[in-house]
């Protein structure tokens, strides 16, 4: 069996890969579990020369794999050879850390004896990941899993499977031995059973939908595996009255128009204080409707098509409810006369926390705008949701952006900034938008176990 891999720019098929199932999983999973013992046992110093020879092939294919990126996810050329070096970086990150796994000696309550904690890899680590960074999102969990001693069974989207098979081809050629990344690919649901249901699956990392993370964090309890998951946000962009309007526009775009809205930590909605909300709606309008959609191989694109069909769906779906509840569309708010999934950048203003574009992420081009009074009820409004990935904030008093960002019930908080993910600092959700941390010295933890050695009776002999 297999399936088409297509181009969402154009529809045209790129290629047919084989639809792989829980037999297939089965197979990677003892292919990851018979090579964790050798590669568990490496010192640190080698894993991290394998994973430095990867990163220097990431970066010296960046070129092909940013086209490969633009060709099966759609996103403008010059986002996707950002992620290349973005996704890159979580190896180049895991390569130098491997070296700082450090264990702990504790001091001991009785005289003869001496107390250690060890750092121990989890064992095979099942990566599920998205659409939306094809090369990233697989990096940033494999990079760590590798460096701790882990091996791993990668499932990338059934939509963008080709720039994994690339990552994973030029892990190899890094001479990473084979079994200790494996790339399964197929009907979703099968993989992630024959995933869940393994013992020797120790844990499962995940970016995705919260549905779905749901179903993965109820399945791994069957067999008690760690879990990780990066779900979904409803990021809030609060602007306030003292910020500084040129600021607050270009961060606020940046925020949400990143891979035409689709990524987890795009701003789903746009908080404006009442003194600033009408200079800021017509700042912010002028400069969506000058960026370019089109494919995102033509140069100065700046908005590519959404996925599929279904996300186009979704969008004119909330933009529908946001009208019949009194919103008013500022800037476009229809599909683009390209056709295929292209969608016209849009801007919405009196949008209300009741209108779906407030409530549940839009994955789109579509910046809802929201009227707040004060500080008090922007923070309300920001943290009156089940979600909690990523907040932004734009003001120019420091002491309001310390009492803001403390209030704000989010895993990330951007100040007068509007992108602010690095393989350096720690990416993840509170509430419903998941478990853990990728990235920086906190995300290696995920990867490893503590155990307590306990040395006893010193003074026998
Ligand atoms: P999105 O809506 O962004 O595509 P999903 O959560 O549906 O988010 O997809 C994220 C990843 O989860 C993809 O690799 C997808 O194939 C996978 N996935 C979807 N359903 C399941 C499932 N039941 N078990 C395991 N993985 C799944």
């Amino acid at each position: 069996m297999s399936w088409q891999v297509c181009n969402p720019a154009t529809g045209e098929v790129i290629v047919d890969v084989p639809c792989m199932g829980q037999k297939e999983t089965n197979d990677a999973i003892s292919s990851a579990y018979e090579s964790f013992y050798s590669w568990s046992k490496l010192t640190a110093t080698k894993r991290s020369k394998y994973l430095r020879k990867w990163y220097d092939l990431l970066i010296a294919h960046k070129e092909d794999l940013g086209q490969l990126i633009t060709l099966e996810q759609g996103k403008p050329l010059k986002e996707s050879l950002g992620e290349v070096s973005y996704g890159a970086g979580f190896i180049e990150f895991s390569a130098e850390e491997a070296k700082r796994i450090y264990g702990d000696i504790i001091p001991a309550t009785l005289p003869d004896r001496r107390l250690f904690v060890l750092k121990q890899p989890v064992g095979v680590v099942g990566a599920i990941t998205p659409w939306n960074f094809p090369l990233a999102m697989i990096t940033r969990k494999v990079g760590p899993a590798l460096a701790c001693g882990c091996t791993v069974v990668i499932k990338p989207s059934e939509l963008t499977p080709l720039t994994a098979l690339a990552a994973a081809e030029l892990s190899l050629q890094a001479g990473i031995p084979p079994g200790v990344v494996n790339v399964v690919m197929g009907n979703a649901a099968d993989i992630g059973d024959a995933l869940l249901a393994s013992t020797q699956v120790r844990k499962i990392t995940f970016t995705g939908s919260t549905a779905v993370g749901k179903k993965l964090m109820a399945g791994a309890a069957g067999t008690v595996k760690r879990v990780s998951l990066e779900l979904g946000g409803n990021a809030p962009c609060i602007v306030f009255d003292d910020a500084d309007l040129d600021v607050a526009v270009k961060g606020a775009l940046a925020a949400k128009f990143r891979n035409s809205g689709q990524t987890c930590v795009c701003a789903n909605r746009v908080l404006v204080q009442e003194g600033i909300y009408e200079k800021f709606a017509n700042a912010f309008s002028k400069a969506v409707q000058n960026l370019q959609v089109g494919d995102g191989f033509i140069e100065g694109v700046a908005q590519g098509p959404l996925i599929n069909e279904a996300a186009v769906q979704k969008v004119e779906s909330f933009i529908k409810d946001a009208i019949s509840k009194g919103a008013k569309v500022l800037l476009g708010g229809k599909r683009h006369s390209l056709g295929m999934t292209f969608y016209e950048p849009t801007v919405i203003g009196d949008v209300k926390s009741d209108m779906l574009l407030s409530r549940e992420e839009v994955f789109g081009p579509v910046a809802p705008l929201l009227l707040f009074k004060t500080e008090e009820e922007a923070i309300r409004l920001a943290n009156d949701t089940n979600a909690g990935l990523a907040a932004y904030i734009f003001t120019n008093s420091i002491q309001r952006s310390w009492r803001v960002s403390e209030a704000l019930e989010y895993g990330l908080v951007g100040i007068n900034e509007g992108i602010i993910s690095t393989e350096v600092a720690p990416f993840g959700g509170v509430k419903q938008s998941g478990l853990g941390r990728e990235g920086s010295k906190y995300g290696m933890d995920e990867y490893l176990e503590m155990k307590y050695v306990c040395l006893g009776n010193m003074n026998s002999n």
